[in-house]
This record gives C-alpha cells, sequence and structure tokens, in this order.
C-alpha cells in the first residue's frame, strides 16, 4: 500500500509528540498574540503561553465551540490580517449565522497534503480518475478533495452535485475510478446506475471516498455490493480544516487522523474531563499548524473513540472509530448513556423490522422509564400474536444485551411512524430537569 508522506504518516510515536509540543507552543502564542478573544479566555484562567509547554498541558486550555465562532461572526477569530486570507468557506447553520471559516496560502497547501494522504489512503495514485460529485462553492468538500486529487497527480472531474444522469454519462464515458461524494448520494448513484440500463461491467469505478455525513456500516455494505467498489469512510469538518482531517486507509479499521496537523481528544461531554485512552467520547480538536483560523481545543460533538495500536497498513497515526453520533444527541437514562444510533444499529441486525423507530423517555416516581416503538416489517406484521410477542422479546433481550440497560419495547404497525423530511425525530424526552 502506497503511503503519502511516510516522514509523518509512520513517525515513531515519541518523535511525533515532540513535533506536536512544538506546533501546539506555536498555536498557542499565535492566538494568545493575535485573537483577543482567545487572549481574554487564556487570561480568565490565569494563563499565559508559557504555561503550555507540551501536549499534556493542552487540559489547562479552554475549550472552543461553534457557538464561539457565531458569536465571533465573520471574522473575529482569525488570526492573522485579512490580506493574509486568500479563501474563505462557509456553512450554513441550521439556525441563524453561517460558520465562517478563513485560510491562508499555507493552510490551503496544508489542506492539500491532508487530503493527498486520504485520498493515497484509498489506494488512488496519478493513474486515476476522480469524479469529484461534492458541492463546490462555500462547502468545503468540493474543493478540498479536488485540490488534493490534483496534489497526487491524479486527472480530476470537478462535477459538483446535480444532475444525476449527466453525473452517469461522464463516469461512464471518462472511465472514472475512484468517486467522491456523500454515501447518500453514492447509493442515490448506485440506484440510478441500475436504473439506466449501463452495465457495471462498462464502468472502471474501483473505491469511493464518503464523507460529510454519519453512515452505518450496513449502508457500507450495500454500497459495496451495489456499487463493486471499496467504500471508504472520510472525516472532517470546515472548522477543523474540511475534509482530510481523517481517513481510512484500505484495512477499513478506523480512520487515521492527521494529527501531526489536528490533535486529537477524547472528553466526557458532560463533565469536560478527558477521558483516559479507549473510551467513547465526545471528540475534540486542537488545530496545531493553522495560520488563518487556528481553533484550540474545538468541540465536534461527534462521538467516537480512539485506538494508538498500530496499524497493518504501517501508519502510526492513531485511529478514530467510525462515529457513533453527536453528543447533542445523548441521553442519559438511570445514569446509563444512550445514543439513539445504538438502538438503530441494534435495530438494523433484525430483518423482521424496519428502522422506523421512536423513544419516550419520561421519569416517573423519579425513575427513568424508556419506551421503544418500532415499526414490524409488512409481512411479518400478517403473523400470529404469540410470535409478535416472542419477536417483542428478542428485540427486548438484544437492546438489553447489547445497551445495559432495559427498554420496554412496543411493536406498531408499519408506516404508523411520522415521516420527516430531513433529520427525523428519532426521541421524545419528556423528562423535566
Ligand atoms: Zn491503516
Amino acid at each position: 500500500m502506497e503511503i503519502w508522506n511516510r516522514h509523518f504518516e509512520c513517525m515513531e510515536r515519541e518523535e511525533l509528540k515532540k513535533v506536536q509540543s512544538e506546533r501546539l507552543r506555536e498555536t498557542v502564542e499565535r492566538v494568545y498574540y493575535n485573537v483577543p478573544y482567545y487572549r481574554n479566555k487564556m487570561q480568565e484562567a490565569g494563563l499565559g503561553p508559557e504555561h503550555i509547554q507540551s501536549t499534556d498541558d493542552l487540559h489547562k486550555l479552554p475549550f472552543t465551540t461553534k457557538q464561539d465562532l457565531r458569536d465571533n461572526y465573520p471574522f473575529g477569530l482569525f488570526a492573522v490580517p485579512m490580506s493574509e486570507i486568500v479563501r474563505i468557506h462557509a456553512s450554513s447553520g441550521t439556525t441563524g449565522k453561517p460558520t465562517v471559516v478563513g485560510y491562508t496560502h499555507r493552510d490551503i497547501a496544508t489542506w492539500s497534503e491532508v487530503m493527498a494522504r486520504t485520498l493515497t489512503c484509498a489506494g488512488a495514485n496519478r493513474h486515476d480518475f476522480i469524479h469529484v460529485a461534492y458541492g463546490y462553492g462555500l462547502f468545503t468538500g468540493g474543493l478540498g478533495l479536488h485540490y488534493g486529487g490534483e496534489k497526487i497527480g491524479a486527472s480530476v472531474i470537478p462535477v459538483s452535485g446535480g444532475n444525476t444522469t449527466r453525473q452517469l454519462q461522464l463516469i461512464h464515458d471518462f472511465g472514472s475510478t475512484v468517486l467522491a461524494c456523500t454515501p447518500s448520494y453514492a447509493l442515490f448513484l448506485a440506484e440510478a446506475i441500475e436504473e439506466s440500463g449501463i452495465s457495471r461491467n462498462e464502468l472502471k469505478l474501483r473505491v469511493g471516498v464518503f464523507g460529510a455525513e454519519p453512515w452505518t456500516e450496513n449502508m457500507r455494505k450495500e454500497i459495496e455490493e451495489k456499487l463493486r467498489i471499496k467504500a471508504i469512510d472520510i472525516y472532517g469538518l470546515s472548522e477543523v480544516i474540511g475534509p482530510g482531517v481523517a481517513s481510512e486507509c484500505l484495512s477499513q479499521q478506523g480512520l487515521h487522523i492527521s494529527e501531526d496537523h489536528f490533535f486529537p481528544e477524547i472528553i466526557d461531554p458532560r463533565t469536560l474531563k478527558v477521558l483516559p485512552q479507549g473510551e467513547t467520547g465526545e471528540l475534540v480538536f486542537t488545530t496545531i499548524t493553522k495560520e488563518g483560523l487556528p481553533l484550540i481545543r474545538y468541540r465536534t460533538r461527534d462521538l467516537t473513540r480512539l485506538t494508538y495500536d498500530k496499524c497493518t497498513c504501517g501508519r502510526t497515526m492513531v485511529r478514530m472509530e467510525k462515529c457513533l453520533g453527536r453528543s447533542d444527541d445523548m441521553l442519559i437514562i438511570r445514569g446509563v448513556n444512550l445514543f439513539p444510533s445504538q438502538v438503530e444499529s441494534v435495530l438494523l441486525e433484525m430483518s423482521e423490522i424496519k428502522p422506523h423507530y421512536l423513544l419516550f423517555v419520561d421519569r416517573i416516581n423519579n425513575l427513568d422509564t424508556i419506551e421503544l416503538q418500532v415499526e414490524v416489517d409488512e409481512a411479518f406484521f400478517q403473523d400470529k400474536i404469540s410470535q409478535l410477542q416472542s419477536l417483542r422479546n428478542k428485540i427486548q433481550n438484544n437492546l438489553e444485551s447489547s445497551l445495559g440497560l432495559g427498554i420496554k419495547v412496543t411493536l406498531v404497525e408499519p408506516k404508523t411512524i411520522e415521516r420527516s423530511e430531513g433529520k427525523s425525530k428519532r426521541v421524545i424526552d419528556k423528562r423535566k430537569y
């Protein structure tokens, strides 16, 4: 397997820590002297740049959140004069102002470098044709993939989103080998290919790099079978740089973080304390080479865990597990942390039910109660009451053994749970705190 930057990607961890600590010190000085927001926050905490000598000191620094970016809209957290900024991206929020990010020349070079690593991780090289169906524009997806693709010397096709018929024609006629888009669009394309009558054998697609939204292992299986490609998970967020923060290699055993640029921590989203190695919690990044918009301890809200074991590909960069969900979605039931995505993955394993469900949470006599309503598959719903009862018990047992939490299960008829466009509502929490 090719490795784009063997020097950094395979660095001994002790040496890497020295590099990270040196870069962290530079970053802390940069924000302290150039960003009033960070200087004030550090002074409030009684900290100066001299207090941060290595990555071991990182926990002393305050967190940064999306709200901090909004409060300093649009350019308040930039650490260089605007004359140094060569690119601005923005992500639209569901409410209020967008989140704005700025890049210097060196930041664009860093971004291209980490994207070159990502694409090489997926097995792409200069002989590939990369079909980029991520959106171009203020969203970081399209241009991120684009610059990385050019850097490895591949032929990049900047198709952007939309017009599926033309997408298929170009994939076919140009002989595209690498597909870059969201996983849901990959599935959409797979179905469009089936309907178009184009034979899969006429297409040269070999691998896909998919990200920008959470997706399950089941979805991966479906994409890999339908498109007959290897589906690689990539991770990034515009606040940190865009795509390129982390990527799976071909062994598909977690995503390698480019931690010589983005230093990861895992915290408990409630206590905000750093968790011991290997535990699941919220992913936090400190950018240690960025100039335009360096971020200190940025809370991603994404939940995952890290493994420092050496990967079979030879890279030493830490791996993060495929994201489990968002810390905003976390429920605490009788002291147990629970994510709707965990319930979903148990349900997806069972063919008798549909992944349409709703969790009702309440507190009765000071005790948390939780009930799951889930739709039964049409075919199965015709069956006898006794069979439905045993199905209900099976779901209850599966949930209990995988989540360590007793959940009352109610089976409902197909199509009774309300569908919504966009993000579906999975939880109704009636507890009053
Ligand atoms: Zn690997």
